[in-house]
């Protein structure tokens, strides 16, 4: 019987190990199969420099820093397996965590399984991916490719108004690409976004194909207009995905309570799901910061919520 076992090993999945392991929990991390869908590591896998993880002045890689984390985690007894879960059973303690081949009990769950940035789906969009391509201007944004050239990002909502706006600190002319003649996002972003000198909207447009070569990368894109069909390319050097998220959630359908977009839901101020003994941290549960940090420290609090619970389940107060 496992005391813990963390689902996922990005930054909370990892940072849940390391303080589960020292809080003597013996965790037990599925940190997934490589494939494309489950990276261990997750979202940070893809990502090429890492500059606003404090601590690493010079950079770090998305691979390299994951490493790191796993490391120090191992340091202190966490064990990782590459397995993902398939299945949970959450109805009876203790609970049950399958994978394809094995299973495991367990007395609780951390569920670190993250989220993933959604793609147009261009198969342009994976031949130059990290080569211009990203889904996280904060992230990549102020990279030296990008700096003081164009660079193009597509989607209409928050997200897209958050990275333009973000990217007009660096690019010379941020593209904002949008499929309808309005945005998605708040007012209040949108009017930003359309009053920056800096900012050009292609409103009623969808990028047909990014376009690039093997040596530079991006290069460009391909433009449609939805009503006429007429096609025109754009130069740039980056082509940024905002069109939204998906978390990693359908394993828990039905079963965690889940908000409209299908996030988890934790309690106020803790990682507490609405099942006891399951806990929810980084991206998985977060659509607001989703930053490596961010999910750093909600695992650092999952790990601390979970100690704190199982503790209670031992010496419960008469
Ligand atoms: P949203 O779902 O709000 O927006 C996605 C955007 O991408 C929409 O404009 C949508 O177009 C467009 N889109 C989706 N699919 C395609 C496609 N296949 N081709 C072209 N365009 C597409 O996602 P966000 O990530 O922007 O935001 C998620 C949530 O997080 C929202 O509730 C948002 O308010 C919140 N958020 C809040 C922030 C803040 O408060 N600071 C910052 C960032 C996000 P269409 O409009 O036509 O559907």
């Amino acid at each position: 019987m496992e005391n813990v076992v963390i689902l996922g090993a990005g930054p909370s999945g990892c940072t849940a190990a390391l303080y589960a392991a020292r809080a003597n929990l013996n965790p037990l991390v599925l940190e997934g199969e490589l494939s494309r869908e489950i990276l261990p590591g997750g979202q940070l896998m893809t990502t090429t420099e890492v500059e606003n993880y404090p601590g690493f002045p010079g950079g770090v890689t998305g691979p390299e820093l994951c490493d790191l984390m796993k490391q120090q985690a191992v340091k202190f007894g966490a064990r990782f397996v590459g397995k993902t879960a398939k299945a949970i059973e959450l109805s009876a303690r203790p609970f049950t965590i399958h994978s394809d081949d094995e299973s495991w009990q367990t007395k609780s769950v951390i569920i670190s399984t993250g989220a993933t940035a959604r793609y147009m789906g261009l198969e342009s969009e994976e031949r130059f991916m990290n080569r211009g391509v990203s889904a996280c201007a904060t992230c990549d944004g102020a990279l030296p490719r990008f700096r003081n050239k164009p660079v193009v990002v597509v989607g209409g909502g928050d997200t897209a108004m958050e990275e333009s706006l973000f990217l007009t600190n660096f690019a010379s002319r941020v593209h904002v690409v949008h499929r309808r003649d309005k945005f998605r996002a708040s007012k209040i972003m949108g009017d930003r976004v359309c009053a920056h000198p800096k900012v050009t909207v292609e409103w009623n447009s969808v990028v047909d194909e990014v376009l690039g070569a093997d040596k530079e990368g991006v290069t460009g894109v391909r433009l449609r207009d939805v009503h006429t069909g007429e096609t025109r390319d754009i130069a740039c050097v980056g082509y940024f995905s905002a069109i939204g998220h998906k978390p990693n959630t359908d394993l828990f359908e039905g079963v965690l309570d889940r908000n409209e977009t299908g996030y988890l839901v934790t309690q106020p101020n803790s990682t507490y799901t609405n099942i006891p003994g399951v806990f929810a941290a980084g991206d998985v549960q977060d659509h607001v910061y989703r930053q490596a940090v961010t999910a750093a420290g909600s695992g650092c609090m999952a790990a601390i919520d979970c100690g704190r619970w199982l503790e209670a389940q031992e010496s419960p107060v008469i």
